[in-house]
């Protein structure tokens, strides 16, 4: 899962990608500026947006306003200074999905970001179950067939997205698209490495096989 993170305190918006990455496995860009954040929205298919509303360039409410007016219907977590009622009102009914006023706790942030993109991809459960596949969102723990599964942050954050997208077909290239900031060289075989590596540590003899090669289309975790 991919995070645009909108925020013109550099520091903050550093601190915010780090913690996501570290204590969730999201990927995450990060714009200090209204315009380009605006642009990098556009551009981008994340899978969730965090905004801040006063920004250099463009206020953070046009930022939204615009996306939605061209049906962008990515979950956005609004995340500012403006506390009053009001603001707050004004902020959802603008388009947002959620609302945290500065300053605020961290792990709360991760949650609110984790609840967003959960709901956004139709999966109300915080361990997602596909067939023998267990994987919990929230420990990030992995289990398959009644064993634990041992997997480093990439294989796991792709194994999630795979799980969200459970009986659906994944293209290479959408992977990338959700895996991946701008920080990664994008290697075009890395899917494939991830893919096979996943394939080994869930299912060793290869019995089950829960990650079907669609050809010519891409992957397609089993649900059955
Ligand atoms: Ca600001």
């Amino acid at each position: 899962m991919r995070v645009l993170i909108v925020e013109d305190e550099a520091r903050l918006a550093g601190n915010i990608a780090q913690v996501l990455k570290e204590s969730a496995s999201l990927a995450a860009d990060i714009s200090t500026d209204g315009v380009d954040g605006l642009h990098m929205a556009k551009t981008n298919p994340y899978d969730l947006i965090i905004l801040d509303l006063t920004l250099p360039g463009m206020d953070g409410l046009d930022i939204l306003s615009e996306l939605r007016a061209m049906d962008i219907a990515v979950p956005v977590l609004i995340l500012t200074a403006r506390n009053t009622r009001s603001d707050i009102i004004t902020g959802l009914n603008r388009g947002g999905d959620d609302y945290l006023t500065k300053p605020f706790d961290m792990g709360e942030l991760v949650a609110r970001c984790k609840a967003l993109i959960r709901r956004s991809y139709g999966q109300p459960h915080p361990v997602l179950e596909v067939g023998k596949l267990k994987v919990d969102t929230v420990a990030r723990g992995v289990i398959f067939d009644n064993k634990d599964v041992r997997l480093t942050a990439m294989e796991y954050r792709t194994l999630e997205y795979l799980a969200m997208r459970a009986g659906q077909i994944v293209s290479k290239e959408e992977l990338l698209d959700h895996l991946y900031d701008f920080n990664w060289e994008r290697f075009s075989n890395v899917t494939e490495v991830y893919i096979s590596t996943l394939r080994r540590k869930l299912d060793p003899d290869r019995s089950f096989d829960p990650i079907e090669t669609v050809r010519g289309q891409g992957y397609r975790l089993k649900d059955s």
